[in-house]
């Protein structure tokens, strides 16, 4: 196809695809799905080798969120049945995150629900850091809080975060109909401040919406003007009790179409496969490892992924390698830009690459132009489940119950599981 020798030739020279090319890889019939994956591959190959980065999720905040956002399981009067906890302590987080580290995970993604941190938050979220990277040294550790305010991003920064997550999820036309309580606009200017604190950005999109193919080509050039570090591509998980629990839009093909798109858009960018993965892409998951260069390790926020023992597994069955420490991510020019700005804002280090959230959890989201949230008393120790949490939201806030939705054809509601073990839980992690 010359549409695919065109694309190649684009990625390889770090050149974007014009609109109608994106949009001419979401609509490649059925039988050049391969001939895509390979061209899309090579561009890949060509960036990041065949190393798989390997990230893994800590929900620090589960549930309880006063945002709106029509994805998410941990929205306020969500009717989700997820655990639901308050902050867990820096002792608590560290220990999760080592489960991952142990497991192979080269980065950590701290990850709180909520529609952005406190200024106490973030120093509970240092202290968390440090922890973690005291017994970690080499490990990255990226934040998701959501929503920042001035000063907050360079106080992370100063805490030690590499990175900071924060999902453009849709395209600025949709956004709307995702989410009324904060705007595109405020999930644009908080990735932006995290890049001017020296943090690498993560941002990506979910997948699967309801969207147009115009949408996601809108979104993913988005994010390239926006020029994250990595970019988390999640396939949603419609999760029962959540307005969008009847959207099962996606196919294994579908999804593939996405990714090599994405890695045809941002050629030399962290591409990383995130939530939904295996429900949406199932048996065909390995072939999205000749797209993206990285993925979460076992569960995600709310939900739980496949065996992390089954990732590493896969990985090694389809002749990719998990990327160690002693390499770095990024490419060389992606790597020594980082680097630069870090060192311009006084930043910590030479982190490379991005991060990643969501997927049937938190994209969280926050307001950078939003008066505090106010302070709420320290949480009570002890193990924090859907029992122990207190009722910090008042019940007349909460948005109408959503109804039980009738599962669309195809939907595969038999391979999503609310997460029972790990953070929040005495049970061991899936890592
Ligand atoms: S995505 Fe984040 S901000 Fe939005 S409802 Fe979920 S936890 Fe709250």
């Amino acid at each position: 196809m010359e549409l695919l020798n065109t694309l190649v030739d684009k990625g390889l020279r770090r050149e974007p695809p014009t609109r109608e090319e994106a949009l001419a890889v979401l609509a490649t019939a059925d039988d050049d799905l391969l001939d895509v994956v390979a061209a899309a591959g090579k561009v890949r190959r060509a960036w990041f080798g065949r190393r798989v980065k390997l990230n893994y999720l800590v929900n620090l905040k589960s549930g309880l969120c006063p945002e709106d956002c029509s994805y998410c399981s941990q929205r306020l009067g969500s009717q989700t049945g997820i655990l639901k906890y308050t902050w867990l302590k820096p002792e608590e987080a560290a220990a999760a995150a080592g489960a991952g580290v142990a497991g192979g995970a080269k980065r950590v993604c701290l990850v709180a629900s909520g529609r952005g941190p406190t200024d106490r938050d973030v120093e509970r979220v240092s202290r968390t850091i440090q922890a973690i990277k005291e017994q970690h040294e080499d490990v990255e550790v990226c934040a998701c809080l959501g929503l920042l305010s001035d000063g907050q991003a360079t106080r992370l920064r100063d805490a030690g975060a590499d990175a900071y997550n924060h999902n453009l999820n849709t395209s600025e036309a949709t956004y709307g109909d995702i989410t009324t309580t904060h705007t595109y606009a405020d999930r644009v200017t908080t990735v932006r401040q995290a890049q001017a604190a020296g943090m690498s950005a993560c941002s990506g999109l979910i997948a699967g919406m309801g969207e147009t193919d115009e949408d996601l080509v809108d979104v993913v050039f988005s994010l390239r003007e926006l020029d994250p570090d990595s970019v988390p591509v999640n396939f949603l998980i419609p999760i029962e009790g959540t307005p969008l629990a009847e959207k099962w839009h996606l196919t294994p093909q579908r999804c593939l179409r996405i990714l090599a798109m994405v890695r045809f858009v941002c050629p030399d960018v962290e591409v990383r496969l995130a939530g939904g993965r295996e429900i949406h892409l199932r048996s065909l998951q390995p072939l999205a490892l000749h797209l993206a260069n990285s993925i979460f390790l076992g569960d995600y926020l709310t939900t739980e992924g496949q065996a992390g023992k089954d990732d590493l597994a896969m990985i090694a069955d389809a002749g990719f390698e998990v990327e160690g420490t002693d390499t770095t991510t990024l490419p060389a020019h992606r790597a020594d830009a980082l680097a630069a700005v870090g060192a311009a804002c006084g930043g910590h280090g030479e982190a490379a690459a991005g991060c990643g959230s969501a997927g049937g959890g938190c994209a969280p989201c926050g307001d950078a132009a939003t008066p505090e949230t106010p302070e709420t008393p320290e949480t009570p120790e002890t193990s924090k489940t859907s029992e122990t949490v207190p009722a910090t939201v008042p019940a007349e806030a909460a948005p109408a119950a959503v109804p039980a939705a009738t599962p669309a054809a195809g939907a595969r509601t038999d391979l999503v599981s609310v997460r029972r073990r790990g953070a929040g839980t005495d049970l061991p992690p899936n890592a």
